[in-house]
């Protein structure tokens, strides 16, 4: 047998990192086995809601992530692809922050809460059985860990909950995503501020960074057998030609090489997502959300903290997925709705519901979305 620990998290990313800390806060120590080798700069930009800020803070983690590469977003503005303005929504209120920042910075601002020993590089998990004493956890390289509880926290195409829960991966919803960061702001983008345009079967969203960078997404419809078919700058160059400004100034400094592409998909959350308080999942392992709300990261962070909460009693897991399951289930559903909406292109169906949008209040639709982002992260279990 190999190496062994009371505690086993799989996977270092937003989830993962973040429970560690919650969890050492609370005096309980544990170790996260992190298949890449070394944090790199993968993900482009992440959009946090306040549901999310609030969940780092207590993490104490959001100082660090406000003083490097964030940018406060104090409101996010809907346009049609010519740019008119459908609705502006102020989400973050009195003390809360929204922020725009990148995968890697959040990560940086993770990692730097944890000591160094607490997260193990290089280690690939390929498999899980249980075990007597807990669960067995074996690595591509062949070493094995056992371990008495197992937190899954590696992501939508999760290896490890395959061995537990087989049969259940993502499911392709008809349109791909592309996200990158060019080195540039475009004038009048400098503060704060944050778009997403919807068009005909395709939208575009730009969100400056901090440091000189910009995020920006894209997705377009594409029949399934043909999803994973790369496509390049150019072709996007020319399917969103005619945009409103800044898109093509933004395609046109984006190099190809760096250009992430996603085929969206996502996966209606299990109805148990843990088995005997031995292993349980989280963040986009246990509800890969598609992108639409911009609230998979939010989400993983308020399921670190919540399992941390009940992490104490006899019946963490089951308590932890109870609190959670109903309000990932209405986000799951709104998430899947709007981007079925926002891909729609049939010219008169985009035309109704850009006019529904311009006509209603941005108090309303601002109340709206403040009734899916608000959270308050309790303190003690
Ligand atoms: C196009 C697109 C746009 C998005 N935009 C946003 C946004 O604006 N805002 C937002 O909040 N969310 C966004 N998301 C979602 C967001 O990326 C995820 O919800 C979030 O990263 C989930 O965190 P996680 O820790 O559960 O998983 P991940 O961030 O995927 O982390 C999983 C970790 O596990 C590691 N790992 C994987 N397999 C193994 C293994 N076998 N062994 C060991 N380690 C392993 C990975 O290397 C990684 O570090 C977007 C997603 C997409 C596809």
């Amino acid at each position: 047998m190999g190496d062994s620990a009371e505690t086993v998290i799989v996977g270092g990313g937003i989830a993962g990192l973040a429970v560690a800390i919650a969890l050492r806060q609370r005096g309980v120590e544990t170790v996260v086995l992190e298949q890449a080798s070394e944090l790199r700069e993968i993900g482009a930009g992440f959009l946090l809601g306040p549901n999310g800020c609030a969940v780092l803070e207590r993490l104490g983690a959001l100082a660090g992530l406000r003083a490097g590469h964030s940018v406060s977003v104090p409101r996010w503005e809907l346009r049609d692809m010519k740019g008119r303005l459908l609705s502006a929504l102020t989400i973050p209120r009195d003390g809360e922050h929204s922020l725009s920042t990148r995968r890697s910075d959040l990560q940086a601002a993770l990692l730097a809460c944890l000591p160094r020993e607490t997260v193990l590089p290089g280690c690939e998990v390929i498999r899980g059985s249980f075990a007597s004493g807990g669960v067995t956890l074996t690595l591509a390289d062949g070493r094995e860990w056992l371990a008495r509880r197992v937190i899954i926290a590696d992501g939508a195409h999760s290896k490890i909950r395959a061995s537990f829960w087989p049969g259940r991966e993502p499911h392709y919803l008809g349109y791909i995503g592309w996200r990158g960061l060019v080195d540039h702001v475009p004038a009048g983008w400098e503060g704060g501020r944050v778009c997403e345009s919807w068009g005909h079967g395709r939208r575009f969203g730009i969100a400056p960074v901090g440091g000189g960078r910009t995020y920006w997404y894209a997705s377009a419809n594409v029949a399934g057998p043909n999803c994973r078919d790369r496509v390049g700058i150019d072709q996007l160059r020319e399917d969103f030609a005619g945009w409103h400004a800044p898109v093509a100034e933004i395609l046109d400094t984006m190099p190809d090489a760096e250009l992430l592409q996603h085929p969206i998909s996502d996966l209606i959350p299990p109805r148990s997502w843990q088995i005997e308080e031995k292993v349980v999942l989280i963040g986009d392992a246990a509800h890969p959300l598609s992108p639409n709300l911009g609230q998979g990261a939010s989400m993983a962070l308020e399921d670190a903290w919540e399992l941390a909460l009940q992490w104490g009693r006899p019946d963490a897991m089951a308590q932890f997925e109870r609190k959670r399951r109903w309000r990932l289930r209405k986000l799951w559903a709104l998430s899947r709705w709007l981007g079925t909406m926002i891909q729609w292109e049939n010219p008169l169906l985009c035309r109704g519901r850009d006019v529904q949008m311009r006509v209603m209040p941005d108090a309303v639709a601002t109340a709206m979305m403040r009734r899916f982002l608000r959270h308050e992260p309790g303190y003690t279990a």
